[in-house]
């Protein structure tokens, strides 16, 4: 009998000389400080699921167009492979004083200590009366199952179910997520019309918008401007047949209806909420600077006002340069951006370094599916509309994608 061999002994771990650093949210930022951060310190990342939605492509799981699997990045595998630790969870409250924050878990509630921490939580779904009778942009699911109840109602239909409003379909936010769900839906009812012969003219389609113009949210330069692109937009949508009723407000949903706060009523049996997105009210219970839609206020190196261990990024965060608050439109295309910066300060906190500035982007690109293929893009004061805005929109989204899974480049283009 041959000499055994000792057995192989796990690699120690030096959690015990590495800083802490927690990921309190996993947004745009968290990969890139996972990867930074890989052997520089103990990072503990905190999300609510083992991957990350990518929502910028979220609303194309209603058409179809995307798969649930497509849009999803792994963010477990990403967490292993940089050698971090995951706890499954949302954060409830930090503790900045004795450098703790609290999650809650399926098992109970868990308080962690950190040296670092990076706040990248992001923004949570606006809610309103009823809202279990819509479908809601978020979780991502809930649009697979608003495309299989879309293909159902067209099918009824087919085999002459009556009921009132079966193919009425209501978004009720005229953002521009509000605005592409619109496109998207259209394009699965012209679907649907082919498969079951029923006429587009049967099915009524509506565009709720609280204010006067569609897709405000992502206004970023002069007023005149941002006009204009809406007014492209409205263009593309009206062109759909959709009926866009401006500044009127959802005031609930009920069971086949929906009520506007003017008293209106609207029969609709597909509804789906794309009423805006707000930050956290937690995060406005801890102590921190906050600015006055309940945003951590950063400086420009992105570190949160008054404190020297904590970071945040996104849509939960807004600037202070100097004595002015500033607030970025709250779009995937400027905390993509903040991602590197924020990973990158994290390693210069570690090793005592100076931080570097975030400088945002003085023009973005920014771009809305408005159905049919067609999307309406804007960049600067060049404003385009077509197929081939869609195809740009798609390669970014490739290109970003491909950089954090393996995906294959036919799937992005239609
Ligand atoms: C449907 C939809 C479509 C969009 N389309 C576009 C688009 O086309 N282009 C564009 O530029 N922008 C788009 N946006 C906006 C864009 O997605 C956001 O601006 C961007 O995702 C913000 O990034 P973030 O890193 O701040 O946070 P997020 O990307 O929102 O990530 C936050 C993460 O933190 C987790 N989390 C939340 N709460 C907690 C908690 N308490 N504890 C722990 N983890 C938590 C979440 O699960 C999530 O994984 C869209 C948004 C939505 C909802």
């Amino acid at each position: 009998m041959g000499r055994q061999r000792p057995p192989r002994l796990p690699p120690r771990k030096m959690t015990g000389s590495l800083p802490t650093v927690i990921l309190a949210g996993c947004g745009y930022g968290a990969i890139d400080a996972l990867r930074a951060l890989k052997g520089q310190a103990r990072v503990i990342a905190i999300n609510p699921y083992p991957y990350i939605v990518n929502s910028g492509m979220s609303t194309r799981l209603l058409s179809g167009r995307f798969s649930l699997d497509l849009v999803r990045i792994p963010l477990l595998e990403h967490i292993h492979t940089n050698g971090a630790e995951y706890v499954q969870g949302r954060v409830t409250q930090i503790q900045p004083e004795v450098q703790t924050l609290t999650v809650q878990t399926e098992l109970g509630r868990r308080r962690l200590a950190y040296d670092y921490l990076l706040v990248n939580v992001g923004r949570e779904l606006r809610t309103i009366a009823g809202i279990h009778h819509a479908f809601t942009i978020r979780p991502a699911e809930q649009l697979l199952a608003a495309q299989t109840w879309i293909r159902d109602c067209w099918r009824r239909a087919a085999q002459g179910d009556p009921t009132p409003g079966l193919l009425t379909f209501v978004v009720a936010g005229g953002g521009c997520t509000g605005t592409e769900l619109m496109g998207e839906l259209y394009d699965l009812c012209q679907e649907m019309s082919a498969t079951t012969g029923i006429p587009l003219t049967q099915a009524r389609w509506v565009l709720i918008n609280r204010n006067r113009y569609l897709a405000t949210g992502i206004a970023v330069e002069k007023e005149g401007q941002n006009n204009r692109f809406s007014r492209c937009i409205e263009t593309g949508i009206r062109r759909l047949g959709v009926e866009i009723w401006a500044e009127c407000q959802v005031k609930a949903f009920g069971p086949e209806q929906v009520w506007l706060e003017d008293g209106r009523e609207l029969l609709a049996q597909t509804r789906l909420w794309a009423g805006g997105l707000q930050v956290p009210q937690w995060l406005s219970e801890c102590g921190l600077p906050v600015g006055p839609e309940g945003s951590l206020i950063v400086d420009e190196c992105l570190r949160v006002k008054g404190s020297e261990r904590i970071l945040a990024m996104g849509d939960c965060a807004d600037f202070a340069w100097g004595s002015q608050t500033r607030r970025l439109p709250k779009i995937g295309v400027y905390a993509v951006r903040q991602g590197p910066i924020a990973a990158q300060n994290l390693l210069r906190l570690i090793r005592g370094q100076p931080l570097i500035p975030y400088r945002p982007q003085a023009t973005a690109f920014v771009c809305v599916t408005v159905g049919n293929r067609i999307a309406v893009a804007k960049k600067g004061w060049f404003i385009w509309r077509g197929y081939w805005a869609t195809v740009l929109k798609n390669l970014f989204d490739w290109l970003y994608m491909r950089n954090l899974k393996p995906v294959r480049w036919r799937e992005f283009f239609y």
